[in-house]
């Protein structure tokens, strides 16, 4: 399986870091080798000194697409989860700076937080008005809705699958809201989702 990333999806998170706004969804990819294990801690990786969590909704695909229209594109997903898309912010910038690809600061080990459980969208409702959040240390870090997304679910399903076949169990990181702020040694980061917890890990 594969991880699909979305970046810079919602407004205020572009402003705080003084990012263009795209005019298509900016993807990445992580591999599954980045997923962290569940009940295990998050590691602060050696090569880092800022390392960002970013709440975002996760979409898992249910069915094999490619280049799926967007009124379609509700047929391949039937549940919605949460996670953090860590990010080693220092690695970034100076990535971007050169050029380069964003890989190393996106996509070790340990860099996909991803819930267990998953939530049918029937039980959702209206998934363009879902509420989500990210507490640290039990305070409210970041609040996002998926209303304020650029790029819709289905909007981005349907780009992404342009690129790349859409297989099942594939997942798709939506973007985060502002609010991202550095992890240290010893935080707790719980997720919500439509006021769910849907996970709860430490920082080491
Ligand atoms: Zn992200």
């Amino acid at each position: 399986m594969k991880i699909i990333c979305i970046g810079r999806n919602y407004t205020e998170h572009i402003a705080e870091l003084a990012n263009e706004r795209p005019s298509e969804p900016v993807v990445f990819l992580k591999p599954d080798t980045a997923i962290l294990l569940h009940k295990q801690p998050f590691f602060i990786p050696p090569f880092s000194d800022d390392v960002h969590h970013e709440v975002e909704v996760v979409v898992k695909i249910n069915r094999i697409g490619k280049h799926i229209e967007e009124k379609f594109a509700h047929k391949y997903y039937d549940e919605i989860g949460l996670g953090i898309d860590f990010t080693a912010r220092d690695l970034q910038q100076k990535l971007k700076e050169q050029g380069l690809p964003w890989e190393k600061a996106k996509s070790f080990d340990g860099a996909a937080v991803v819930s267990r459980e998953f939530i049918p969208k029937a039980d959702l409702g209206n998934l363009n008005d879902l509420s989500f959040e990210l507490y640290k240390n039990d305070t409210l870090q970041q609040s996002g809705n998926t209303s304020h997304m650029l790029f819709n679910i289905d909007t981005i399903i349907a780009h992404v699958s342009q690129y790349f076949t859409l297989k099942i169990g594939d997942l798709i990181f939506t973007g985060t809201p502002a609010g991202v702020s550095r992890v240290q040694e010893n935080d707790t980061l719980k997720g919500m989702l439509a006021g769910r917890e849907m996970f709860h890990i430490k920082v080491k």
